[in-house]
């Protein structure tokens, strides 16, 4: 059988894959199994930070893996420590508790909020007012979390707790918050899967004012926008916004498995012995792997990804057939005339890969993409928009 035949027949069919079998690369270039490059502009989905095979996050990580591949979270380890004081000083965040993704990253951001409420104001208050049309994992809690019926239907019935409320309604929020025991309020700055919809200033200002007033916790989930991914460390940072929880995962480890939950002041303490855990969570090799990111991810490389976001978007803005760029950094969505599952595959046959967000082309390239590679694939996607 080939790779195709055997993922097929053997890999549980919940992806629909492109039809490109990925064997190498290098920064911003992969290669498939023809020998066909392309520029890559997903990275996996917003993960490989410093793009395929990097020299300075291989060493970070291979260097770990020839010392201690695992322990388990009953011994310490330099790099889940220093790693997590390492996100503490850049955020101001008091603890961290590391997981293996996305989606457990909330998890346990919506656990602790729903217990820190639980010991200030009583049992009852553990609601999670979330925003429509947003993403927040898989798991059965981070989709009810989700803000999006359509992850809903199968699966019932979901963890309940859970109000969705428009996002940009500041009103909506207010009697959301007004008529329901509230735990938490958790937001994506900028909706990604929900198609690169960046909130607006002012909905971002009253949600502060709103969860300070009705002191409810604030959660933003930065599992895609985050770790520079919009041009700051986090997307928040932009916005004003001091959370009392952070999440991330995503590109924090450059490619490998990792979730992180920051803790503010407030909640810094709630989670005990026994709590919570994950077997993996902190795991040495992907904490290097961070370690190494995170580390170079200081004001002049932030201001590179601002710029780099700024050529592209420039680059793309205003041609036939691109009707809007929205987002920040590196985290573009372009709203295209033709359906975007079709710009998407032209590009890659012209040797450019894609993704799309709902209705939107998403474009998350390795924030040190190489302006000549982004501007090669800006004329790429161009030509594959135009009517
Ligand atoms: N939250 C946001 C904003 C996401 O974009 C995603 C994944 O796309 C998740 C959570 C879930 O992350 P994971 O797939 O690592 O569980």
């Amino acid at each position: 059988m080939t790779i195709r035949e055997l993922d097929e027949t053997y890999v549980a069919g919940t992806y629909r894959r492109f039809p490109v079998e990925i064997v190498s690369g290098k920064g911003s270039v992969v290669c498939d199994a023809d020998g066909k490059t392309y520029i890559d502009m997903g990275s996996g989905i917003a993960v490989t930070s410093f793009g395929i095979a990097d020299e300075v996050w291989q060493a970070a990580v291979t260097a770990q893996l020839a010392r201690v591949q695992h322990t388990s979270n009953l011994y310490y380890t330099a790099p889940c420590a220093e790693l997590a004081a390492l996100l503490c000083r850049k955020t101001g965040m008091k603890k961290v508790f590391f997981s293996n993704s996305g989606a457990e990253a909330n998890e346990c951001a919506i656990k602790a909020a729903r217990k820190y409420a639980a010991e200030t104001k009583g049992p009852d208050s553990y609601t999670v007012v979330t925003l429509k049309n947003s993403f927040h994992g898989r798991t059965l809690t981070t989709l009810a979390a989700t803000g999006q019926e359509k992850f809903h239907s199968l699966f019932q019935p979901l963890t309940p707790g859970f109000l969705h409320v428009e996002a940009g309604d500041a009103a909506a929020l207010e009697n959301a918050l007004s008529e329901h025991k509230v735990a938490a309020v958790l937001i994506e700055c900028i909706q990604g899967e929900g198609g690169v919809l960046p909130l607006s200033e002012e909905y971002a200002a009253a949600i502060a004012r709103l969860t300070k007033e009705k002191d409810v916790l604030l959660l933003v989930d930065e599992v895609q926008t985050g770790n520079g991914r919009t041009g700051t460390l986090y997307s928040y940072m932009q916005y004003g916004l001091t959370p009392d929880i952070v999440s991330t995962a995503k590109g924090l480890a450059g490619g490998l498995p990792l979730g992180a939950t920051l803790l503010g002041e407030k909640v810094q303490n709630v989670l005990g012995p026994g709590d919570h855990g994950s077997t993996f969570g902190g795991n040495p090799v992907c904490a290097a792997a961070a370690l190494s990111v995170l580390s170079r991810l200081d004001d002049a490389f932030l201001s590179e990804v601002r710029r780099k976001g700024g050529l592209l978007a420039g680059a793309l803005r205003d041609a036939p057939g691109i009707e809007s760029v929205t987002g920040r950094g590196l985290m573009l969505g372009l709203k295209t005339v033709r359906p975007a599952g079709e710009v998407v595959t032209a590009c890659r046959e012209n040797g450019v890969l894609c993704l799309t967000a709902k209705d939107k082309v998403r474009l998350l390239p390795a924030l040190n993409i190489p302006d000549d590679l982004l501007l090669r694939a800006a004329d790429v996607i161009k030509a594959a928009c135009a009517p």
